[in-house]
């Protein structure tokens, strides 16, 4: 039997996911790491896999090639290597560089966890400047906080409730949008320095 033969033969699916660190629960069902899955749409089998949303399909092979970049061969003998059905060698540098990158799913939750943070503290900024540096009397100064909540703390408001309660296709084109020019990097600069500055009038009192 060839390697392709073996390995299928041999492992399971459902254990390979797991060893992989796709989390399958009881019922079969784990976040799909082909897409930015929220629900576990995943249905892993002893035998295959199939994504009820993305539709990703196939056996233990598809699912290791399709996970990390590999080809149906390099994946084949990934599996026989570390399921210890094979006495070939360990795969080489080049392959393991691969096999430690993160998959594209998996880099989309975090880039979307690290939003989702950043612009909650936005939020909470902005919700805060809205009160505490509003005019008093219509002859007061206006505060440029208060006019920064003004201008931008629906538009962030927006974005936090895409986040929360869009389908996938709007929650990346949230991430994406803060993701482009650095807008997420700027946004963390910015909110970094308002940390500082608190801290200051903090330690005033
Ligand atoms: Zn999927």
């Amino acid at each position: 039997m060839n390697v392709f033969g073996t390995v299928k033969t041999s492992i399971n699916t459902r254990e390979a996911a797991a060893r992989y660190g796709v989390e399958v629960n009881r019922h079969g069902k784990a976040l799909c790491p082909f897409h930015n899955d929220r629900n576990p749409s995943l249905f892993v089998d002893n035998d295959h896999y199939h994504c009820f949303a993305c539709g990703e399909h196939g056996d233990v092979i598809d699912f290791t090639a399709k996970l990390y970049g590999l080809t149906l061969y390099d994946a084949a003998k990934k599996l026989a290597y570390d399921f210890g059905i094979t006495q070939d060698k360990p795969p080489d540098k080049a392959m393991q560089e691969k096999l430690n990158r993160k998959s594209e799913a998996q880099r989309l939750r975090e880039n979307e966890k690290l939003c989702f943070s950043t612009l909650m503290e936005y939020m909470k900024l902005l919700q805060t400047w809205m009160v505490v540096c509003a005019p008093r009397t219509p002859e007061d100064d206006v505060d440029s906080r208060f006019t920064e909540a003004c201008h931008w703390l629906s538009y962030v408001e927006y974005l936090v409730d895409t986040l929360i309660g869009g389908d996938s296709y709007e929650r990346n084109e949230v991430i994406e949008m803060l993701m482009t020019d650095g807008k997420l990097q700027k946004l963390q600069d910015y909110l970094k320095k308002h940390r500082k500055e608190r801290s200051y009038e903090q330690e005033e009192r």
